[in-house]
């Protein structure tokens, strides 16, 4: 029988994402929406991070609808791109989303903004409004963070600082919500399981030493400054005997073949393969203090309360710096021997500090879920993240 009644049925948003970072962030994004009545939530992956990535999505029980297959060994970022645009849009075309929402600023995430503004769907983006004011650094998430903004009728930014950012290039503070970062999101519903240190590393640690944690992958230190971290990370394990370095090592073996030789020989320093997200958060909750070139640890650290050390000139993360929890320390040798020795030496220095969370609070997707509804007419109403 023919009705006047418009069709309702809920709002479909197809989520795209690559990396193991994006699928930490995205899992309470996909998981609010779909438990959410209003809205459908299915999930494409681009297999950029293999491994790493389906272990995340099996732990916040994500099956993704689609897998588009582009990882291949000592892949490129042409060839990230291109496979990209070019199987996404065949998906798009056939499934045909009222909404793309990608994530932060991975080769993914601008190639799934493009691919959707070709194919005519708008793009949410997740994590909007980071900038270093670097186009190159760090490479290629600066410029794929500024093209997403380009391409995108929603952004949805961690913090009040992301969302001035925007401001001031031109977006519309209409289509802007503070969220907060859904990476607190998934680190205390993580912390909410108790998650144990994997065994075998359970049983190296078990003397009670403390520890100091070390993640370094980005492609702008590959090569010459991740040696110069690996050579740091050997003379900080000689001037800390009572230490452990343990460094969970990112699965580009390009990073491994950096670190490895410089540490080789030097019992306290621990490498492992890249730890799965609980047994990663275990560490994190653990550990004396961080030493990092990841954004997901810088942000996710300050709310357990440690400080961070972070292995880069430059931080589209200002916030915990400004708190006093995060000091940009760079690549150079001797500025992380010092660095680090100057923490683990000061009077009650290293000692953790009181948590703080200026990236969020633990409620991203609930915002988030807000502020798409807003955006599609169906709420009035978004409550912002304020730190
Ligand atoms: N992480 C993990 N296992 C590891 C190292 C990191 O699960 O062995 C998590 C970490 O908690 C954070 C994210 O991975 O949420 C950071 O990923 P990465 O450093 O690769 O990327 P970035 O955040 O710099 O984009």
């Amino acid at each position: 029988m023919a009705t006047d009644m418009p069709l309702v049925r809920p709002i479909s948003v197809l989520a795209v994402y690559g990396t193991r970072p994006e699928a930490i962030k995205m899992a309470p994004l996909v998981r609010a929406l779909r438990a959410d009545p209003r809205f459908t939530a299915d999930v494409v992956v681009t297999g950029q991070h293999g491994e790493m990535l389906d272990g995340v999505n099996r732990l916040f029980g994500i099956e993704p609808d689609v897998n588009l297959r582009i990882h291949s060994p000592g892949q490129t970022l042409t060839d990230i791109t291109t496979r990209t645009l070019a199987r996404l849009g065949e998906v798009l075309a056939e499934r045909r989303p009222d909404a793309v929402l990608v994530q932060g600023d991975t080769s993914t995430t601008f190639v799934a903004a493009l691919a959707a503004t070709y194919a005519g769907i708008p793009v949410i983006h997740a994590e909007a409004g980071l900038r270093t004011g670097e186009l190159l650094n760090p490479f290629p998430e600066e410029a794929n963070r500024r093209l997403t903004t380009r391409l995108s009728s929603l952004h949805l930014t961690p913090t009040a600082t992301a969302r001035d950012n925007l401001l001031r290039e031109g977006v519309e503070a209409r289509d802007i919500v503070v969220t907060g970062n859904s990476v607190i999101d998934a680190l205390l519903q993580t912390l909410d399981t108790a998650p144990r240190l994997d065994p075998a590393l359970e049983a190296r640690l078990s003397e009670g030493r403390p520890f100091v944690l070390v993640t370094a992958h980005r492609r702008e230190s590959w090569g010459e400054p991740l040696r110069r971290i690996g050579r740091a990370i050997a003379r900080l394990a000689e001037l800390f005997p009572d230490h452990y370095l343990v460094c969970p090592l990112h699965a580009n073996p390009l990073v491994r073949a950096s670190i490895e030789p410089a540490v080789a020989g030097h019992d306290n320093v621990v490498l492992t393969a890249p730890q799965p997200y609980p047994q990663f958060c275990a560490l994190l909750s653990r550990c004396r203090l961080v030493l990092t070139d990841s954004g997901g640890v810088q942000e996710e650290a300050p709310a357990l309360g440690k400080p961070v050390l972070v292995m880069r000139d430059t931080t589209e993360r200002p916030e915990a710096v400004a708190a006093g929890t995060a000091v940009l320390i760079g690549t150079q040798e001797n500025a992380i021997v010092d660095a680090v020795s100057r923490l683990l030496t000061a009077e009650g220095g290293g000692a953790e500090t009181r948590p703080i969370n200026p990236y969020g609070d633990g409620h991203a997707a609930e915002r988030t879920v807000q502020a798409i509804a807003r955006h599609f007419g169906l709420d009035d109403h978004v409550d912002e993240f304020a730190a």
